[in-house]
């Protein structure tokens, strides 16, 4: 597979409201928009740095992956994602590898980028996102 970029940093916060200022007032950083993802239970607020960005995280759901997430591990990084060429490329040669994956197939995400999650059991704990921007 091909990695172009860490994409993005996904940060699991209580209330993007009440954490967006550190990333702006202390880190400098413009608050460029804000989406939520019903599918995924989750808000995502986008701070962008260079090609990448920070995603603030907030569920929508007290059932949803990141309000589970914040329960068992507080607040923080939750997982980060990187920009291939081709995540169906990448995804079939995962899967040829043997690597465990939550998502099989890419799916649509914020900004309508293609993802996929790779298991953090195959990760060694780290949870990776793939994503194709086009
Ligand atoms: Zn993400």
């Amino acid at each position: 597979m091909k990695i172009l970029k860490i994409d993005h940093i996904g940060i699991a916060v209580n209330k993007v409201d009440e954490r967006k200022n550190f990333w702006t007032d202390v880190m400098g950083l413009t608050h460029t928009g804000s989406e939520t993802v019903e599918e995924q239970k989750v808000l995502t607020a986008f701070f962008p740095i260079g090609e990448s960005e920070v995603e603030l995280l907030e569920s929508t759901s007290p059932d949803g992956p990141i309000a589970k997430y914040i329960e068992k591990r507080g607040e923080g990084i939750q997982h980060i994602a990187f920009c291939v060429e081709d995540i169906d490329a990448a995804l079939d040669e995962l899967k040829a590898k043997g690597i465990k994956l939550i998502d099989e197939k890419a799916r649509i995400g914020a900004g309508g980028a293609r993802i996929a999650f790779l298991h953090p059991k195959a990760t060694n704990g780290i949870l990776v996102e793939l994503c194709e921007r086009k």
